[in-house]
């Protein structure tokens, strides 16, 4: 039996050392445990440190570890798709490289899906602690709002750390969009998911690559990948003002036809207009995001350019 582990990384040469040390003690134990054969495939995300000199060193003194090197940063789920399609597996887990995702879990998501208990096992963090509060008050708008669509359901506090069987990866793979949003592919690919709990714990060195920026556009871009429920929003919110207007006219016609009362005051007409013409624009705006998410599909360009890697790797 084999396992693959697909590990992203941009600029994390502080932490890789360590990475390796704690996750080939949890891969130590699945061999003992299983007789499992684990191979890492690690993808550096066009690193400006030592990321892939390091990677290469790995792989100099344990041929079980693969790199998989891009000519610039193409974003992290770019690098977990290049890493899954290099995995030629049973089963192939994802996990950070910054050590939040806790190497021990492997052994309990390969014991789920050693027992067939489910296709895929997947951590759920279970706290938000050490999380800035507005940051998490904004994840939890995000997964109320994201949810109310009829697509299956993004259950809270999932990260992208998980492991699939083949079949979960197959399908995974035959998604070809160009926006990817890992978190809904996965709910929205079905099969049988078993979460495990654990607490969320601190990067172990280095910073996060994301600032609030960067996530604001990640879940915008993730509402706007995974589901076209704003749009319905945006031509209900259409539907709402029309009846208003009628409500309006009608109101004004029949003061008209009883008192006689001339039409008063153009501040009250400018405030209208000028609500009214936000909403459209809002409106437009979403429209907007969807076309040019069309239009980045339609290229059709490649997710991501390999520089190098240190073997002809499968599907690549
Ligand atoms: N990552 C990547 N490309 C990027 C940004 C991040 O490959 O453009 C990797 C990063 O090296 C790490 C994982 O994605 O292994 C998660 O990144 P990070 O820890 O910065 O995110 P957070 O844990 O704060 O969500
Ligand atoms: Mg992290």
């Amino acid at each position: 039996m084999r396992l693959s582990i697909v590990i992203p990384c941009f600029n994390e040469a502080e932490v890789l050392n360590l990475f390796m040390e704690k996750t080939s003690a949890a891969v130590k134990t699945i061999k003992e445990k299983y007789d499992t054969d684990t191979e890492y495939i690690f993808v550096n995300d066009g690193s400006k440190d030592a990321t892939l000199e390091i990677l290469k060193g790995f792989h100099e003194k344990d041929p079980s570890v693969h790199y998989i090197s891009f000519s610039r940063n193409f974003g992290k789920e770019a690098a977990l798709l290049a890493g899954l399609k290099a995995s030629d597996s049973e089963f192939t887990a994802i996990m950070d490289a910054d050590l939040q995702d806790p190497p021990e879990l492997l052994i309990d998501m390969i014991d789920v899906l050693i027992h067939d208990r489910a296709d895929c096992a997947a951590a759920r963090r279970m706290n938000r602690d050490g999380e800035p509060v507005i940051r998490s008050f904004f994840a939890r708008r995000f997964y109320a709002l994201i949810n109310r669509s009829k697509d299956p359901d993004l259950a809270e506090g999932v990260r992208d750390f998980r492991m699939m069987n083949r079949s979960v990866l197959d399908a995974v793979l035959s998604i070809s969009e160009y926006n990817r949003f890992s978190k809904g592919i996965f709910a929205w690919v079905g099969f049988r998911t078993e979460w495990i709990p654990y607490e969320h714990t601190e990067r172990a060195a280095g910073r996060t690559k994301w600032s609030f920026s960067q996530l604001a556009h990640y879940g915008i871009d993730g509402i706007i990948g995974y589901t076209v429920k704003p749009l319905e929003i945006a031509a209900w919110i259409g539907v709402f003002f029309f009846m208003l207007s009628m409500a309006g006219i009608i109101f004004i016609i029949v003061r008209k036809l009883l008192f006689g009362d001339p039409v008063a005051g153009w501040p009250s007409l400018v405030c209208i207009m000028l609500f009214c013409s936000g909403i459209q624009l809002f409106c437009t705006g979403i429209i907007g995001e969807y076309l040019a998410k069309t239009y980045l599909e339609v290229k059709n360009r490649p997710v991501y350019i390999i520089q190098e890697s240190d073997r002809v790797l499968r599907k690549l």
